[in-house]
Formats: structure tokens, C-alpha cells, sequence
């Protein structure tokens, strides 16, 4: 199949006609063809943004118009939901399952901030100076520039297409340039909803000729981005030519903290569940399990026992719990980070190698990988290796817990695991991570902010506060007084 870009309402190739087979990593076989465009192809997608947003009508009309615009396409969504479900699938390798549990939370995404479009009325303030009427209004901020990574393709753009349309902006979107296809079908059932021309343009191709242009540029007022932690600071150093507002949602390295008194079992397929999810290509996955003392063995006795039995294989097939790792690229730093972690002194007790099965050495897969005698100088406990390898570390006493939990430049999630409710309370105020899990990992849906503390990000997505982002806020003074203070 044959995909296009979509700039101020036309589905168009890219100017200097170049094109990049899209493969399925589960055997390599291709799937589509997609432009591959560059500044050319950007520019004119931030020219068609910016007219938009200058002289059309999407910034002013009623919040309720955008409001219903915002929930068809959440409609529109449920009815494809099985095509882009599988998608999703041929693009990343994920399970079907998976990809069609993400299309639902892509829907709720677009029906809650449809829903809150019209709902912010301003604010009236009580002017201190007589005779005077003040308010505070929020306004779209602009042109938005979004960047998203593969790992979540539809997930991650409608956490910023959603409410960057229910507040009105105007935007250019540049999904992952290896799983684009989620976000073309989803751009063309943003038109068939009813978005005016040139308010969503979908660009295609590398991150240095799309993304950097829509970070750097002047006509652009807001970037928002997802994805690593060293294109994360080229793009914050990019954006500040013209002080663009910007939102960064980078990697964790997330610590699961497992109590003695927890609930043994829940807690061991918890802990798998928390790293080996999408072979451990989630920014909030839990690659840091950190055990008490007295259960250590035991739990990693059953964890290891358990972790023999995940099925990898084609995303396709339901009795498969886990698919290929994303690309080449990727598995090949999976592999390095199996061999620093050997370097480093860590005690590789299961996976850490290719599986041998032949069909699946067509495509890109890892087996799930546990190392033990871990600590906090090592760089596979430090750095985000975004693949299904887990690092276990003891703790002896809840305030060690903390420590170590702690001792991280990210901030992203942790979970702690306890029936203790004082203490997981105790342990959650005091974690430094935009968010806390007690007695589960990984749950996050449209009411709540999602986003990270220290070089995990900057500003949050989802919830109220994610529309916020959107908006910049005005305060409208008006003197009643016809002869005002006058200090001449
Ligand atoms: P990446 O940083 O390599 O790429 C992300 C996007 O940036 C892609 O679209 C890419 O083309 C673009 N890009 C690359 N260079 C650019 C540049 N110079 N200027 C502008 N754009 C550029 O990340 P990835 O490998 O696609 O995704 C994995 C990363 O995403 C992990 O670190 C993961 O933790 C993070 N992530 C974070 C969250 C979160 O919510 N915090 C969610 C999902 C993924």
C-alpha cells in the first residue's frame, strides 16, 4: 500500500520524491510505502499550520463546534478501531491485543477532551482597583509542532492532537518516521470529521529534516515531544530561538519496589508484567525491581521460573504474550547492554541472547533477560535500555527503598508493592516520579496527568493539565472609571 502526507488539506508526496519501506519487525517483510519528506516538505506544512491559525476560523470557532469535531473523531476511531488495531500491529509488533486495548484508550482520549472543550468558562477576578472588571481567559497558544516515538505511534500523537484541537491551535505532527501508519489513517479520519484545511498537516520522514525544522522554527509557538532524552535536549536547545513553549515527555528508568509483606504471588506476575509488557519498550516500564531482604531469593526464584514460559512470537497470534523488539538498530543495543551489564560485575540468570527458534530469527527478537547483584553504579540500572531486560537490586530497610528508588537523573512512574497502606502511602509522598502505582504498575487513562519529575520531562500530558499545555492565559482589564488615575 501507498500512503501520503497531508499538507493544508491535500494528501501529497514528498517534493524530492523520496520514499521509505515500512517494515513489520516481526519478520521484515515490508507493508508500506510512505514519503519520506524533509524542510521542504515541513516548511510548507508550517506555512499551511500557520495560516490557519493567523486567518481561519478553527482558533475562533465556539468550543462547542471543536468540542463535537474532537468527539466524532473519537466515534470514528471505535468504528475502525480493527484496521487500526492492526495497524498498529504490522507497524510495531505488539500483540493484536494490545493494539486494540490502545485504540480504545485512544477514543477515551478523544471523547475526554472533546468533552472539556467548552468547559472552561475564564475566571473572574475580584479587581482590587475601584471601578474595574477583570477576567482571565485561556487562548490557544498557536502553531504546535508534535514529535512522537514508536512505541506507542497512535497512542502518543492523541495524547497531543486531542487537546491541542479541543483548545482551538493549529498543529504539524511528525509521527516516528519506522511507524508512521497509525497516523495516517487516524490524519485521514481527522479530515473526515470535519477538521478545516491546513489546521492538522502530517508530516513524514527523518527526525533531523522534519522534527528539527518544526523545533527550530519562529512560525511554530509550541512544540511537543516524545521520545528520548538526547533528541529531547536538541530539540529544547532548538526551540529556544524563538522561546517556542514546549513539552517534553522523555524515558524513565522506573523502580519497582516489592515489600516483604506484599502479596507474594500478585506481586511476581506483577513484576513481569511491569518490564516484559511490549518487550519492555515503554518509557514507564518497571526495568528496576528492587527487593526486600528477606524475600529476595524466593521471588527471584519464582520470577525466573515464571519468565521461562512468556511466549514471543507474531503479534498476530493469540496465544503470543510478547513480540519483536522495534528494529535492527534496537536489538543490537539490547545486545550491548546485555554485555555492560556481564562487565559491570551484574549476574545474568536468565535470556540475555536471540531466542533460537528459527521462524523467529526472522524477525527482531530478544529474550525476556534478568540480571541480580545489581546496584546503583551500574549503567544497565542507570540507563533506560528500553528492552525486555530487568535489574534486581535488595533493600533491607523502607528508608534504603527510598534511596535507591531515588537514586536516578529519571522521574517517570514507580510502584511499590505492600498491604501496608501507611506505608506505601508513606513511600509513594515521598518518591521523586510524576507517577505512583500502589499494588499495581502500569495504569494511566485521560482523567489523570501523566508526565515526569527531573530529566524526565517537562510539563504533563493528559488530564486537565495536559489541555493546559495548550493554552496561553490572558488576563482582560477593563476600567468602568471615565476619568482613571492619571499619575501626570
Ligand atoms: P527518539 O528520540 O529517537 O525519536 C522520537 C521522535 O523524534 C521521532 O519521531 C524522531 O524522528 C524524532 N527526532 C529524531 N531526531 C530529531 C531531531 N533532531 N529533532 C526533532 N525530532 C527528532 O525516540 P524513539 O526511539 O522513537 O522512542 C523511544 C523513546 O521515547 C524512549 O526514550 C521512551 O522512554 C520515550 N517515550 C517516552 C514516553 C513518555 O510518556 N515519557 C512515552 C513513549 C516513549
Amino acid at each position: 500500500m501507498d500512503k501520503y502526507m497531508y499538507i493544508n488539506g491535500q494528501w501529497v508526496a514528498a517534493v524530492n520524491g523520496q520514499t521509505r519501506t515500512i517494515i513489520n519487525p516481526y519478520n521484515q517483510e515490508p507493508v508500506a510505502n510512505v514519503p519520506e519528506g524533509d524542510e521542504t516538505d515541513t516548511q510548507a506544512a508550517i506555512n499551511a499550520a500557520r495560516e490557519a491559525f493567523d486567518y481561519g476560523v478553527w482558533p475562533y470557532k465556539p468550543a462547542t463546534e471543536r468540542g463535537n469535531i474532537v468527539l466524532t473523531i473519537a466515534e470514528l476511531i471505535e468504528r475502525d478501531k480493527a484496521e487500526l488495531a492492526e495497524l498498529e500491529t504490522m507497524d510495531t509488533g505488539k500483540t493484536l491485543t494490545e493494539s486494540l486495548d490502545d485504540m480504545s484508550d485512544i477514543a477515551d482520549v478523544f471523547r475526554y477532551y472533546g468533552g472539556l472543550a467548552d468547559k472552561d468558562d475564564g475566571d473572574i477576578i475580584d479587581s482590587p482597583i475601584p471601578d474595574s472588571r477583570s477576567k482571565v481567559v485561556r487562548e490557544p497558544v498557536g502553531v504546535c509542532g508534535q514529535i512522537t516515538p514508536w512505541n506507542y505511534p497512535l497512542l502518543q500523537a492523541s495524547w497531543k492532537l486531542a487537546p491541542a484541537l479541543a483548545t482551538g491551535n493549529t498543529i504539524v505532527i511528525k509521527p516516528s518516521e519506522i511507524t508512521p501508519l497509525t497516523t495516517i489513517k487516524v490524519t485521514e479520519l481527522m479530515e473526515e470529521a470535519g477538521v478545516p484545511m491546513g489546521v492538522v498537516n502530517l508530516v513524514l520522514g527523518p527526525g533531523t529534516k522534519t522534527g528539527q525544522l518544526l523545533a527550530e522554527s519562529h512560525a511554530v509557538d509550541l512544540i511537543s515531544f516524545t521520545g528520548g532524552i538526547e533528541t529531547g535536549r536538541k530539540i529544547m536547545m532548538a526551540a529556544s530561538g524563538n522561546f517556542k513553549k514546549i513539552a517534553l515527555e522523555l524515558g524513565g528508568k522506573n523502580p519497582n519496589i516489592v515489600f516483604a509483606d506484599a502479596d507474594f504471588e500478585t506481586a511476581v506476575d506483577q513484576a513481569l508484567n511491569a518490564v516484559f509488557f511490549h518487550a519492555g519498550q515503554v518509557c514507564s516500564a518497571g526495568a528496576r525491581l528492587l527487593i526486600e531482604d528477606t524475600i529476595h531469593d524466593a521471588f527471584v526464584e519464582a520470577l525466573v521460573e515464571r519468565t521461562k514460559h512468556i511466549t514471543l512470537g507474531n503479534g498476530f497470534d493469540s496465544s503470543v504474550q510478547s513480540g519483536p523488539l522495534i528494529s535492527k538498530e534496537h536489538l543490537r543495543k539490547v545486545e550491548n547492554y546485555v554485555a555492560v551489564g556481564v562487565k559491570e560485575g551484574a549476574e545474568l540468570i536468565i535470556g540475555g541472547k536471540r531466542p533460537e527458534d528459527e521462524v523467529l530469527q526472522a524477525g527482531f527478537f530478544f529474550e525476556p533477560t534478568i540480571f541480580i547483584n545489581c546496584d546503583s553504579s551500574m549503567r544497565i540500572v542507570q540507563e533506560e535500555t528500553f528492552g525486555p531486560l530487568l535489574t534486581i537490586e535488595r533493600f533491607s530497610t523502607e528508608e534504603q527503598a527510598i534511596q535507591l528508588a531515588n537514586d536516578s537523573k529519571y522521574g517517570l512512574a514507580g510502584a511499590i508493592w505492600t498491604n501496608n497502606s501507611d506505608k506505601g502511602g508513606r513511600v509513594a509522598s515521598q518518591l521523586r516520579m510524576g507517577t505512583v502505582w500502589i499494588n499495581d504498575f502500569h495504569p494511566y487513562f485521560a482523567q489523570a496527568p501523566w508526565g515526569g519529575y527531573k530529566s524526565s520531562g517537562i510539563g504533563r500530558e493528559l488530564g486537565k493539565q495536559g489541555l493546559d499545555e495548550y493554552t496561553e492565559v490572558k488576563h482582560v482589564f477593563e476600567n468602568t472609571n471615565p476619568t482613571p488615575l492619571n499619575w501626570f
